[in-house]
């Protein structure tokens, strides 16, 4: 009977998870001035990006040789994980810079390319901000709300790494949206994106009493039935800022003080945090997070980093949309 009610909860949380729904559909009569969308900016850093030995840009820079030679941990294979010791730095005079004094080899799988840095938690999974952009650009336009949606070019100006979004940038982006015609420009910054454990849900009771029950009558610490309960439900958390800049009104916008060029006029601007989240189990048959010797209690300390990047990988397409739908709510904030 236990059984029996353990798997049809089991089944009953199996479904992955479902993209936030867009209320209301709306196809608008009169639908408002065009609206313009700047390159979407993440803030964080995937943790697949993490700087790695050689450097991917093949230039080190001299404040990232002094964070290399300060650190003792071991290089970290980027193929397979496998440590390997931090090759000794040699300072070459004739060429003034500091290099390795030999190049490492990954002993497991013959990889050349290692993490400078350990992986930490939380995970930070990779996001496409260009197709997560292009698809919110989709769905405005099937909503009808602005008359014209422009994606303002992603590579001009291009965005400097350390300096990010600057004041000369911003007003390239509000010229380049009124030169198109646009009333709204939109501006939207992924401040982080992080994958967690957000709770051991409803389950997790009914998996402690399974462990128990199967330790009397199976063998100690082995519980099949919990593999397929879907007991700990993960997370992508996303947080989203936006700024609305209306180019017609403000001060300094075409019809205001100032004359055209200024740095238009308010608009509004706001933060969400996004959470994706769905139950997974150790196996299938939904989302599973890989197999852990009674897993349900060690969950989530015994994930490394490849665990983490599996269960990201199957909440990343519907995490994806969360943010473009986001972002259509946003823009949709405009002219209000
Ligand atoms: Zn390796």
């Amino acid at each position: 009977m236990l059984f029996g009610l353990v798997f049809a909860a089991a089944l009953a949380g199996c479904a992955g998870p479902e993209p936030a729904p867009l209320e209301p559909p709306l196809r608008d009569a009169n639908p408002r001035p065009a609206l313009a969308i700047a390159p979407l900016v993440r803030l964080d850093r995937a943790s697949v990006d993490r700087p790695t030995w050689p450097p991917s840009g093949g230039q080190v820079w001299a404040g990232d040789w002094n964070r290399i030679r300060a650190q003792q941990a071991p290089l970290e294979c980027q193929a397979c994980g496998e440590e390997v010791p931090r090759p000794r730095l040699v300072i070459n005079r004739a060429a003034d810079e500091v290099a390795p004094a030999a190049s490492p080899t990954c002993p497991d799988c013959g990889g050349t390319t290692f993490y400078l840095e350990p992986f930490s938690t939380p995970y930070r999974p990779a996001t496409d901000l260009a197709a997560t952009r292009a698809r919110a650009a989709t769905l405005l336009a099937e909503r009808g709300v602005f008359e014209r949606v422009h994606l303002l070019p992603a590579d001009d100006p291009t965005l400097d790494p350390v300096l990010g979004v600057t004041p000369e940038v911003r007003h390239v982006w509000r010229e380049t949206a009124r030169a198109r015609g646009a009333r709204w420009l939109l501006e939207p910054v992924l401040e982080e994106a992080r994958v967690e454990l957000i709770e051991k849900n409803g389950l997790h009771a009914l998996k402690v009493v399974n462990l128990i029950l199967s330790s009397i009558f199976i063998f100690p610490g082995v519980d099949p039935l919990n593999w397929f309960i879907p007991g700990e439900d993960y997370g992508v958390v996303q947080r989203l800022a936006w700024r609305v800049t209306d180019l017609a009104d403000g001060p300094g916008g075409p019809g205001g003080p100032g004359g055209p060029g200024g740095p238009g006029g308010p608009g509004g601007e706001g933060q969400r945090e996004l959470v994706t989240r769905a139950s997974f189990a150790d196996l299938g048959p939904g989302p599973t997070r890989g197999f852990f010797v009674v897993g349900f209690l060690r969950a989530p300390g015994c994930l490394d980093e490849e665990d983490w990047a599996h269960v990201a990988g199957q909440l990343t397409e519907v995490a994806a949309e969360d943010l473009a739908r986001a972002l259509v709510v946003a823009a949709e904030g405009a002219g209000r």
